[in-house]
Formats: structure tokens, sequence, C-alpha cells
């Protein structure tokens, strides 16, 4: 149920069957040139494709100007109530113009700001909030709120057709999550236009983010949706970046940087796991290719993982086995295990192959039988689970019995 029309914002496409795209807003006053630029970098650097800037001053559109001009991004205007203030970010070179029809002043005035975004190619970001309905919605929100935030965008939508501007996306946003869910579903099944998604006022970086997870997570499964914008209560405009990929990597709709896979750890644990992980977590921090990490806290089952991922450990008591591409390497001492693991990924992505050191391969997949005879009955949670998914799956003689990642990555 992707939108089937694309927009594109300066040069990113949006809906259309193009990648679902990252956006965020700075939280800075606009017209601090300085702190805006600095955030709009910081978000960049975390991976976002767009930026929107509030824009409810002369002096805001003043400083978009420069803004605009030394963003490594496209720059949207966030404009309510003053429809001039619309006219003029688009003067100022604003690459997509976010606003609210029903607030702007009417639809003479959203003709203007239309007419002028046509004759300069730009884009639009049409939609409504759950808190801003028009009037004569109010009566239908205490009903069904979802048939009032559908009703209100589709009138929107309805009135830029009017106009004859097409080059828009919608957006509904509302702070409910099965609101926003069902409104999204039900928008998506009647309007062609790109779609951008949020839930308004999430909330702190922990609510914030599960909420978004959930209500965006949900909609971007179904295929609606072609750029989102996490909303959370934290002055670090690249967090909610992080959070948005995080969504979309979780879903495999996009890749960005490492994926680290790690088990909940329990009384079969023999190393300190907790700094191990937290160690590797913050040096992936650095790289940007998709290469996915596993960290299992003992050998019992965590083997299958570990040889699964592009790169693993698999721990033991003080010490731990490392992996690469499926292969066991070797068996280093706790303290040098996170050094070990990053030697090894530099060394595959430098040159895309490892070495292997036969002998210490062998002893290491030798430690390993043993350690798995000696824990042959154990029913750790790695096995329930593998034994109660072949109960549930029907048997395919062609299945292959080891899977081995067969990816390689270069540096970039
Ligand atoms: S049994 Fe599973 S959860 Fe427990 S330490 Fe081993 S890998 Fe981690």
């Amino acid at each position: 149920m992707a939108s089937k029309r694309q927009i594109w914002v300066k040069d990113v496409p949006v809906g259309g069957g193009a990648p679902v795209v990252v956006q965020t807003m700075t939280k800075t006053e606009t017209a601090n040139v300085p702190a805006t630029m600095k955030q709009i970098r910081e978000v960049a650097e975390a991976g976002s494709d767009l930026v929107r800037v509030a824009v409810p001053r002369e002096v805001d559109v003043e400083a978009l100007k420069t803004i605009v001009a030394e963003s490594p991004i496209p720059v949207i205007a966030d404009i309510h109530f003053n429809y001039t203030l619309a006219l003029k970010a688009i003067d100022a070179g604003a690459h997509c113009i976010r606003l609210n029809p029903g607030n702007i002043g009417g639809p003479d005035k959203v003709a203007q700001v239309a007419e002028k975004a046509t004759a300069a190619g730009v884009p639009m970001r049409i939609g409504v909030n759950s808190g801003s309905l028009p009037k004569h919605l109010h009566e239908l929100e205490r009903k069904s709120p979802v048939e009032a935030l559908v009703q209100a965008a589709v009138g929107f939508v309805e009135l830029m057709e009017r106009l004859e501007f097409e080059n828009f996306k919608v957006s509904i946003k509302s702070t409910n999550v099965p609101n926003t869910i069902a409104a999204n579903r039900l928008l998506a099944s009647k309007v062609e236009y790109p779609i951008h998604l949020g839930i308004t006022e999430a909330g702190t970086k922990w609510s914030g983010s599960l909420k978004s997870a959930v209500g965006l997570g949900t909609l971007l499964a179904d295929g609606v949706g072609d750029t989102i914008r996490i909303s959370l209560s934290t002055f670090h405009a690249e967090e909610e970046v992080k959070v948005a990929w995080e969504i979309l990597k979780a879903l495999r709709l996009r890749e960005r940087g490492p994926v680290l896979i790690a088990c909940p750890t329990c009384g079969r644990l023999q190393f300190d796991m907790d700094s191990v992980v937290a160690e590797i977590e913050s040096r992936l921090e650095q790289y940007t290719e998709p290469i996915e990490v596993a960290v299992l806290g003992c050998a019992v089952n965590g083997i299958g993982e570990a040889s699964h991922a592009d790169f693993g450990i698999t721990g033991a008591k003080n010490e731990g086995l490392i992996f690469a591409h499926g292969k066991p390497l070797r068996k280093v001492p706790q303290a040098e295990l996170v050094d070990a693991l990053f030697k090894e990924i530099d060394k595959s992505l430098d040159r895309g192959s490892i070495d292997v050191d036969a002998s210490k391969a062998a002893e290491g997949a030798a430690w390993l039988r043993k350690i798995e005879d000696e824990n042959a009955d154990e029913l750790t949670p790695e096995r329930i689970a593998q034994m109660e998914a072949a109960a549930a799956a029907p048997s395919d003689p062609l299945a292959p019995s080891s899977p081995v990642s067969g990816r390689r990555f270069t540096r970039a």
C-alpha cells in the first residue's frame, strides 16, 4: 500500500517506492544560525535525509537563507498561522514548506502559497494534528477521532487538487498510537500521495521511542508511510534520527551501520558481558557498514547465533571465542575480546576477507565441541526456542543445515 506518487525534496525522493526517508526537526532558535547549523550537521551525520526548521518570525526567514545555503541536507520550513512567512520561506530557498491548511488563514492564503510553490518547484507537506482539527469536525472527532482526522486530511488533499497543486505529501499526526495507526491505514487507502508518519509529542527518549516504534513500525510493516519523524522530548535531535534508523533497520527497510545482536544473559553467563556489549556498541558507532555483530553469553547455543552473524563472540568463563563470517577463529581472554573482535572487523572491511590461523581455529572448534558435549542436555533459552520453531515448521529437506553469512563489506 506504499504511495503511488513521488515527490522530490531537493534531491531526496519521497514516496512512489523510494526508500523510507528519515527526517527530524531542529530544536534550536532558527535565527541562531550557528546553533541551528551545528544541529543540522549533527542530524545529517546521524543519517537524517531531511531536516525541518521552525519559521515563526521574520528573523527566522532571514536566517533560513543562510541555513539553506549551508545545510548538507534539504531544509523544510515549518510554518503555522502566517502565510506570508511561507511565501518568504520559498523566496529564501526552502526546499519544502510544511503547513497546515487549516490554520493558515483560509483557502485563498493556501492558494497563494501553492501558486508560489508551483513557480519555484517547491513541494509541500500538508497535514493535520489531532490537536488542531477544523471546527466543523469537532463533533465527529468526539464520536470517531480517526474518521475526523482522515476527513480533515482528505479535505486538505481535495483543496490542493482544486488549486491544481499536487506536489505534496500528507500527514495525520496524533498523540494516540492506535488512532495514528488506524487513521494512516485509512488515509493510505484513500490517497495516492506520499505519507509522512509520526506520533506527535511522543514523549521522552524511552517512552517516545517505544510509542514510535509500535505506531510507526506497525504502519511501515504494512507498507504505509514514505517518510518518518520521531518526536522526542530531548534537545538532541540526532537521538530522534537514531531511533528512526533503528525502526527502519529492525524492519529491514533500510540499512545503515551495524546491527548488534546480544543475548539477554541468564544464569549460565560466566563473563562480564554487560561491559563487553557496552564497549562493542560504543565502538560500532564509528562504523557505517551494515555488518551484523552477535555477542552471546555462553557457548551452549550462542554458537549458532555468533556463526550466523558477520562477526561474533561466544563467551565462556572469563574468555570467549571470536567468529568471523561463520568461522570460529580463536579463543581470547576476556580482557582482549573486544580488541580482538574489532581487529577482525577492520581486517575484513579493509580487505574483504579474513585470515584464519588453522591451528587456532581448530583449537577453538575443539573447545566448542567440548563445551557443547558437556552441555548437551541443557534446555537453554535458545534451545527451547529452536525446539518450538522446529515443532512448528514443516520440514524442508532442501534447507541448508548451517546457513552462513556470505556477505562481505568494504570500507566506504
Ligand atoms: S544460555 Fe542463552 S541467554 Fe543464557 S548466557 Fe547462554 S546465550 Fe546468553
